[in-house]
């Protein structure tokens, strides 16, 4: 298995547990890759963990979702696949390994289609204590510095309240009070704190896993090539830190190294021009499963929508010299009284759609109105409330933020136009019009506040529209926001049980890919929160079962 992602990690331990001799190959010193740094979120239509927790969901109903969202593409088989297999690998890695999940009770599709779920469809891992592990620690790639507060602490949505307002209800005060002691505690021993929530739990709990099962991990070893035999895959030829080596794979092999990730090459040659500045991906993603498989014969997808799946993302350089690139996923994009605005200086998406569906709209817009990057417009009241990007709620010193260039400031809408190069008279009238908008609580532009997920991502204190509040008065604030992809969507085809298929589709024996190696089951649109890990962790374990020859024998098909 190459590559300690969610994919990498699945397929080795599955192959442990179904006996076969399996190692796990990563390039950098640390297991978990973006995986790590992601929400974890996991979309598994009609599991058992959804019922259990009151919050039913039907494969039935997930298939009409998909039916309205990809149109004839639905008739995929790995579609049909991962759907008939999703409830049991969820089973499979809670009864046999330490992997459990949990679903939050509400957490919408990202699309307003029949058959789409509000809750009980995207389900998260449950926290993990990362003083289990020992010095297994230090291997598991924390979380994107951005994300993490007080000298790295975990932050989930459900933990924000209380951090805020510890003083608004004893609840509130009783949590934070406790966050904070754990993390104090936490820092006297280690570098960062062991509360592991989202995507570090699920990295962390399949560590667990593979280290219970003694699963071989070799750190620091690069799959440069693949070793082809008398037409089939016979192994891999790695750069370690000491030398170049070859290791013989005599069932299969398991690409699962990230995706497109930093590849240069791959950006070049799939992304749309002026996309290709930001990825989210951590460095050591830098397309080397694809272009391997590539090499060795395996094709590229040529149905993709979109070739990634995006965020927003405002940037600031650090004065240590780290680079933050920050994704607008929730905190602050649909709460009321922002907008995006193009150089136009006129909104062109509805803002509290799905970070992917954002993007796509400034990559629309840019077709005919310089768009990339696009801006964020709020008023001091909004940074109070809700933050900005980088900028926490209630910073009181922006000082540091506009110094550095991120955050610009207008004490009235046409210097803050001036700012940020956009035309004034056009975003006065925005937000004149916006602010209309927010007083009657109706959107007529772009709809804004309608959906379930506008509503789940917006303030539900604010009234009429949880989405819409007036901006201003002065002084008025924007940041910058570029394109960034968190996953590829586009990468080598592979059938429904994960085998790479060549350009006339025929597999190629002893090759799989999964995750992001693969190519999306949902050709490059997003259907909701979870279904890139969804589908990397069911193809990892449908290829893992398939070099087992237990596949056929489970009949999921
Ligand atoms: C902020 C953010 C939040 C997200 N939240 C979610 C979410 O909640 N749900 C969801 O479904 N998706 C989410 N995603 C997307 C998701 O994280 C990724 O699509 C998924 O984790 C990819 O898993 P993977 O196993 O394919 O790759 P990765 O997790 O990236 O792992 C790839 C591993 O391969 C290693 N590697 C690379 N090259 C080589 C080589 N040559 N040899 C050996 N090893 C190699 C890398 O070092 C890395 O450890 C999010 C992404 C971001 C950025």
């Amino acid at each position: 298995m190459i590559g300690a992602g969610a994919a990498g990690m699945t397929a080795a331990l599955v192959g442990a547990l179904e006996g076969l001799d399996t190692i796990l190959c990563e390039k950098s010193d640390m297991v978990g890759g973006t995986t790590a740094t992601s929400a974890g979120t996991i979309w598994i239509p009609g599991s058992r963990q959804s019922e259990a927790a009151g919050a039913p969901d039907s494969i039935e109903a997930a298939k009409t979702y998909l039916a309205a969202l990809l149109d004839e593409d639905v008739d995929d088989s790995r579609v049909a696949a991962y759907l008939a297999t999703g409830p049991a690998v969820l089973d499979y890695l809670q009864q046999k390994a330490s992997v459990a999940f949990t679903p939050p009770p509400v957490h919408p599709d990202y699309h307003a289609r029949p058959g789409a779920a509000i809750g009980g469809r995207a389900l998260g891992v449950l926290p993990f204590d990362g003083r289990k592990l020992g010095p297994d620690f230090a291997r598991v790639r924390p979380p994107r510095r951005e994300f993490m507060v007080l000298g790295g602490m975990m932050v989930g949505k459900t933990d924000i309240p209380s951090l805020l307002h510890p003083l608004r209800s004893l609840e509130n005060f009783a949590k934070a009070a406790c966050l904070l002691a754990r993390q104090a505690l936490d820092r006297i021993h280690h570098p960062r704190g062991t509360r592991l929530i989202m995507g570090n739990a699920l990295v962390a709990r399949l560590l667990s896993s593979l280290k219970k099962h003694a699963v071989e991990i070799r750190y620091q070893t690069q799959l440069t090539e693949l070793i082809e035999d008398e037409g089939k895959i016979a192994g891999g030829r790695f750069t370690t830190n000491d030398s170049d080596i070859s290791i013989r794979a005599r069932r299969g092999v398991v690409l699962a190294t990230g995706g497109i990730g930093w590849s240069s090459e791959l950006r070049s040659r799939l992304f749309p021009n002026d996309t290709q500045r930001y990825s989210l991906s951590p460095d050591s993603n830098t397309g080397d499963g694809i272009l391997a498989g590539e090499r060795a014969h395996g094709a590229l997808a040529q149905d993709i929508r979109s070739p990634a799946l995006w965020m927003p993302s405002s940037v600031m350089q650090q004065p240590d010299g780290h680079l933050s690139v920050f994704p607008h996923i929730m905190l602050d994009r649909a709460k009321p009284g922002l907008i995006a605005v193009n150089s136009g200086g006129v909104r062109f998406v509805n803002e509290a759609n799905s970070y992917h569906d954002f993007v796509e709209g400034m990559i629309r817009s840019h077709r005919t109105t310089s768009s990339i990057p696009s801006f964020l417009i709020c008023d001091r009241s909004f940074i109070r409330d809700y933050g900005l990007g980088l900028v926490h709620p209630g910073t009181r010193d922006l000082s540091a933020f506009i110094k550095s260039g991120y955050l610009f400031q207008g004490d009235t809408i046409a210097k803050l136009a001036n700012e940020i190069d956009v035309k004034a008279d056009a975003l006065a009238g925005t937000i004149e019009r916006h602010n209309r908008f927010a007083k009657s609580g109706v959107d007529e532009d772009f709809g804004r506040g309608a959906s379930e997920l506008n509503c789940f991502n917006g303030d539900p204190a604010n009234k009429p529209n949880p989405c819409l509040r007036r901006i201003g008065p002065g002084p008025y604030f924007a940041v910058a926001v570029w394109p960034s992809d968190l996953a590829s969507s586009a990468g080598l085809r592979t059938d429904a049980n994960g085998r790479v298929l060549t350009s006339e589709r025929q597999p190629i024996p002893g090759l799989y890919a999964a995750g992001t190696d693969a190519a999306s089951i949902f050709r490059g649109t997003y259907p909701g929160p979870g279904t890139m890990i969804g589908p990397a962790m069911v193809f990892a374990w449908r290829a893992a079962m398939d070099i087992a020859g237990k596949l056929n024998e489970l009949g999921l098909t």
